[in-house]
């Protein structure tokens, strides 16, 4: 199940990029999620990355490229489509 993650790009870095610190807003936030997208669109395993985060419901962080923002925006889509819950 995590077999993925041995060729995930942002294996071994600083993993302050993808998660949100206290207090962040606005343009920072923005500014460090964009930094991160950038990483997970270069990442040979951005989908099951997305995947996993959704499934599992991944409070935190930007996974896949997908911040926890779009990530609860998918599952109220997904249900408000008349689908069950995830
Ligand atoms: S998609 Fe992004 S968060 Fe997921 S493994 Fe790749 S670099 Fe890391």
């Amino acid at each position: 199940m995590w077999k993925w993650q041995a060729d995930a790009a942002c294996r071994g870095m600083d993993s302050s990029v993808f998660f949100s610190p206290n207090g962040e807003r606005g343009l920072a936030r923005r500014r460090r999620e964009e930094a991160a997208r950038a990483i997970c669109r270069a990442c040979p395993v951005s989908s099951p990355c997305a995947l996993f985060a959704t499934a599992s419901r991944e409070p935190y962080g930007v996974w896949g490229g997908y911040t926890e923002a779009e990530r609860r925006e998918d599952i109220v889509r997904h249900r408000a489509a008349g689908n069950p819950a995830r």
